[in-house]
């Protein structure tokens, strides 16, 4: 049981290596060759809090790990930071059922991943013996950022920088971002887009004068993006949860079989459903829903990925990608040869496109059904969810929730789906409620309103978030990025 990259299979890493090598110096992903090969017994499972479920799950993964190690990581991360006791409560709506995975510290699903990455990462130096001091650069189309600064702060031997489009994010985001505490977290906004932002920091991970001037100071980058393996693997885990749950409320049998709808951007969420289901979780179709940047629909209908095409700044930002990182993981799964997967991550370099072979592109269409939903779409289905249902949804979540209606249409099967809710509503207060009523106000008074109308409480975190004081002002131009990085290593650069 080794990692090995999507680009070279001869590699062999244990687990802590890949974790604190996030990206494979050939530029592919980490991944196990197989992760069929480990399968969770669900029976034994049914009685299991999200901590022991957790560990279940993680200490299959993290293979040179001790059973403490992994246990401490995981009491760390989810003892006392969710305000929920289940982490990710699933909830009944109409006939069908919504993951919550927004009850984190910043109100975003990334945060069930990184909240433990962090202590995945500072395990793994100790593992290796590193003396090394981490640095962490991050690209975030809005939640990332906030979530990997909160799970990183004041961490030692770790220091955070993160890069957001500057014009690409909500105020709600950027205000959490700008007023992150730690002393060891650099927030610096981008004049660009989110691709703009992950592209830059994937060739900084690569840079040769970066790497010579890091060696010599003893630093060493790290990711927090879901192209880390640490990020990804906490996610297998509440797909378990989620499943487990509704049997446990006799909603459905042991083994009945469910479909997910997994609202998506850079595929990291649904591929870690898809990693749960080559481990024996019971997942029929993964309704692969996106929005206006309908790059993935149209990958998964014809079998040919064209990022050629403009980008759109939509009310589901965090979803807003032309490039989907991810993705790569599931081509490797699919054929499980690393050349052909190299050719086609050079295809999409060079030609902006490629092409899948027939057989993956049948495996994918049987799996992974696509659908995407329009701005004007997603604000109608807010408003219909919340008038009939009297649930508020967020954007990202409504997007998954018609994804599942399309589905529903097709009538593939008739099995229950599980809506992957991405975001608490009060993190796009302009679109949420703007939906359901009129506002003009700011978003900050948009939450007071919206919590007053609907009776649905501001999570704790960003209650106040106003008042609090901006700590970071750096923005910088795309082609900067890098001299931001070397300036705050330590090392003027012209
Ligand atoms: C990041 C994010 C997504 C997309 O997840 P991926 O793993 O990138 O596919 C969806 N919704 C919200 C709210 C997010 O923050």
């Amino acid at each position: 049981m080794k990692y090995i990259s999507t680009r070279n299979k001869n590699l062999n890493l244990d687990a802590s290596s890949a974790i604190l090598q996030g990206l494979s110096k050939d530029k592919g992903l980490f991944i196990l060759e197989n992760p069929s090969d480990l399968q969770v017994n669900l029976e034994d499972c049914l009685n299991m809090n999200y901590q022991e479920l957790a560990y279940e799950i993680l200490s299959k993964y993290l293979n040179d790990f001790t059973a403490e190690q992994t246990r401490t990581c995981i009491s760390n991360a989810y003892t006392h930071t969710f305000s929920s006791k289940d982490i990710t409560p699933t909830v009944k709506v109409k006939n069908d059922y919504i993951l919550e995975l927004f009850h984190g510290p910043t109100s975003a699903f990334k945060d069930v991943a990184l909240q433990i990455l962090p202590h995945l990462l500072t395990t793994s130096l100790k593992i290796q013996g590193s003396k090394e001091e981490i640095i962490i650069l991050t690209a975030t189309s809005g939640d990332t950022g906030k979530a990997a600064l909160e799970g990183f702060k004041d961490v030692d031997n770790v220091r955070i920088i993160v890069f957001y489009p500057k014009d690409g994010v909500s105020d709600v985001q950027k205000k959490q971002m700008l007023t992150s505490e730690g002393k060891n977290c650099f927030v610096i906004g981008v004049n660009g887009n989110f691709d703009d932002c992950q592209r830059k920091v994937k060739e900084c991970f690569v840079d040769e004068e970066l790497k010579e001037y890091m060696e010599k100071n003893h630093q060493k980058f790290s990711s927090a993006n879901s192209i880390n393996i640490g990020r990804l693997i906490p996610q297998i885990v509440y797909y378990f949860k989620a499943y487990l749950d509704l049997v446990n409320k006799k909603e459905i049998d042991l083994y009945d079989k469910v479909n997910v709808s997994v609202p998506t951007g850079n595929f990291g969420d649904i591929l870690a459903g898809y990693l749960a289901k080559q481990m024996g979780c019971p997942i029929e179709t993964f309704i692969c829903a996106s929005n206006e940047n309908n790059v993935l629909t149209e990958f998964i209908q014809t079998g040919i990925y064209n990022a050629k095409r403009v980008f759109k700044k939509t009310n589901s930002p965090s979803m807003d990608i032309v490039v989907s990182s991810n993705l790569e993981r599931l081509l490797y799964l699919y054929c499980k040869d690393d050349s052909l997967v190299t050719q086609m991550m050079n295809d999409l370099q060079e030609k902006g496109s490629y092409e899948l072979t027939s057989d993956m592109k049948a495996r994918l269409q049987n799996e992974f059904f696509a659908s995407y939903t329009t701005q004007v779409e997603t604000k109608e289905l807010i408003k219909e969810v919340y008038e009939k249902e009297n649930y508020l949804l967020d954007p990202h979540t409504a997007v998954a929730y018609k994804g599942m209606l399309d589905f529903k249409k097709e009538n593939r099967n008739n099995y229950k789906t599980i809506v992957l809710s991405t975001a608490s509503p009060y993190k796009f207060m302009d679109t949420v409620l703007n939906s359901i009523s009129e506002s003009k106000s700011d978003e900050f008074t948009m939450m007071e309103e919206c919590e007053q109308l609907t009776n649905v409480k501001i999570p704790n975190n960003l209650k106040n978030l106003q008042e609090k004081e901006n700590l970071h002002n750096t923005n910088v131009e795309i082609s900067e990025m890098k001299n931001a990085i070397l300036n705050i290593l330590g090392e003027k650069h012209d």
